[in-house]
């Protein structure tokens, strides 16, 4: 049944309907709509807002995806918005610098880092351009399927298509429907606390000035980090739009992190706990500055809860598939949760073009095959940094080695190139699908274990020619496990706000 006001499908072209209208749900959209597929967005939300949270990175591996939008003509869309974070510069609680270290996968000519309203707003812009019908104010509040087509009913109305991707997030209801299951919620035990500070304020004050100072981060932006036992901070400079963002991490405060959790509380409260976290540190006075300069009801604190891995991400009759949060949601420790989103989106849009509209019930299953273990390594991923951080810092040893600063990069997780496997893998994927066999995917790493992880591909490599990976040091291949380097990228994926 076609929906008032929308135009009719073609019948010859496989249709897709989508639910929810975040970086999941517009990339499958825009993915699909590429291979010629009919598509039909729905999102709850009557508007969206433009400048939601703070920031977020999409890894070389999710950038890789949208570079090729438009040829290149999203990327340009989206470059003003970029921050200019291609760098950390990290210090323990003694105020003891390890140096200034460039962010692998995440910077520029890789990956990049905007605001996350902004990037959705983008993605949605080109979603228009390229006429993809998108209906606002309309929340589904059912899904169906049969052995030929799947549905949802949305203001009252029945739609069908071929299939029905749900990304409506991690709370979504739909999941249930589709899978059965609902992600239930564990706690880590950690929490995070995050807080904003206008930076024409901070450039008038004293205490405040040198986080902007061109000394400390040159004409870029900066992200410092402060390494502590059990705690860390960092703050993220936006010179561009006058913001500066600030997190602290704090270790074994469950009372505190509930209390910290309680939408009551107040910002004299947070600072109060994120500043005895600071005792005994020899930069608590430099850094209560910057959290006292946080402005008047810009703290956020919540605890950290992982979420539990669903066992499928399809429906019974393999019509219908969560993705993106809804499938996978990880802690922002991973930094990744937008970015493998953007896999789903592509993996999924080569599987229906390679099935047809003959077996949408196998692209969904290859799909899944393909993902499924990926994004739960990653999910999984978000919890080992976290508590990487927070428990094994060992400052005499970093010091020894400030290599292991380093920011990490994890090659199976940065440098692949999910469309290339998905379309190389789709045959083997389908067979063992259809024979009942096991599929081992090689988009993991081989022990299927996640580790923090400092390797980069050669040059001479296809997917690093395409990233322009070009330094002496990326030659190197070389693989050393890092520490404090998960410190910062567990800092920089949580300064990010949903
Ligand atoms: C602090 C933090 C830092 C992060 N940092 C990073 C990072 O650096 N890099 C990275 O890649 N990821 C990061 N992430 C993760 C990333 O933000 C998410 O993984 C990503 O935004 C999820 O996108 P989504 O489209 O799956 O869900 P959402 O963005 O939640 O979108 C879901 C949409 O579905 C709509 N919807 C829900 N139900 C319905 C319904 N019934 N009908 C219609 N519409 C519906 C919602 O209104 C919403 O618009 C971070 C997350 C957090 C919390």
């Amino acid at each position: 049944m076609a929906i008032e006001g929308m135009a009719q499908d073609d019948p010859n072209k496989l249709t897709v309907i989508i639910v929810g209208l975040g970086i999941a749900g517009l990339s499958v959209a825009i993915e699909c709509h590429s291979k010629g597929h009919n598509v039909k967005v729905f999102e709850k939300y009557e508007e969206l807002k433009q400048m939601e949270g703070d920031g977020i990175s999409i890894g070389s591996n999710g950038a890789r995806v949208t570079a090729k939008w438009g040829d290149g003509a999203f990327h340009e869309s989206i470059r003003p918005l970029e921050f200019q974070t291609n760098r950390a510069k990290v210090f323990d609680y003694t105020g003891y610098c390890y140096g200034t270290f460039e962010l692998h996968g995440y910077n520029e000519g890789r990956g990049y880092t905007v605001n996350r309203g902004a990037l959705v707003s983008a993605m949605h812009q080109y979603a228009q351009s390229l006429g993809i019908p998108i209906t606002l104010g309309s929340g589904v509040t059912k899904y169906w399927e049969t052995e030929d087509e799947a549905g949802i009913e949305v203001n009252g109305k029945k739609i069908s298509a071929d299939c029905v991707v749900c990304a409506e997030g991690i709370h979504s209801q739909g999941r249930l429907s589709i899978t059965g299951q609902q992600m239930s919620l564990q706690e880590t035990g950690y929490a995070a606390s995050r807080g904003y500070l206008d930076a024409r304020v901070a450039a008038r004050n004293p205490s405040l000035s040198w986080i902007l100072s061109e000394e400390q981060s040159g004409s870029e932006d900066c992200i410092y980090g402060w390494l502590g036992p059990g705690v860390h901070f960092g703050i993220t400079t936006k010179k561009k739009d006058n913001e500066l963002f600030c997190l602290g991490d704090r270790i074994d405060m469950m009372l505190h992190l509930q209390t910290a959790s309680t939408p009551s509380q107040s910002d004299d409260e947070t600072m109060n706990q994120i500043l005895q976290c600071m005792d005994g540190w020899a930069v608590r006075d430099q850094l209560e500055a910057v959290i006292k300069g946080v402005m008047s009801g810009r703290f956020i604190s919540e605890n950290l809860a992982i979420r539990t891995p669903l066992t499928t991400w399809l429906s019974p009759k393999r019509r219908m598939i969560v993705v993106g949060d809804a499938a996978h949601a990880a802690l922002p420790s991973s930094g990744q949760g937008g970015t493998q989103a953007i896999e789903d989106a592509a993996t999924l849009a080569i599987a229906l073009d390679l099935a047809g509209k003959r077996d949408v019930p196998l692209a969904l299953s290859v799909t899944e095959k393909i993902r499924y273990q990926r994004a739960q390594i990653v999910q999984q991923g978000g919890l080992a940094v976290l508590q990487f951080v927070m428990n094994h810092v060992d400052f005499d040893a970093l010091r020894q080695d400030p290599t292991m600063v380093k920011p990490p990069h994890p090659a199976w997780i940065l440098d692949h190139d999910c469309q290339e496997y998905a379309s190389r893998e789709f045959s083997k994927v389908a067979e063992a699908v259809q024979s009942g066999q096991e599929y081992v995917p090689h988009n993991i790493p081989s022990d299927g274990q996640y580790r923090m992880e400092y390797d980069i591909l050669p040059t001479d490599s296809p997917t690093a020619e395409y990233l322009d990976i070009q330094s002496n040091e990326d030659l190197l291949g070389f693989s050393i496990p890092t520490i404090c380097f998960t410190a910062i990228y567990a800092f920089i994926a949580m300064v990010y706000n949903q």
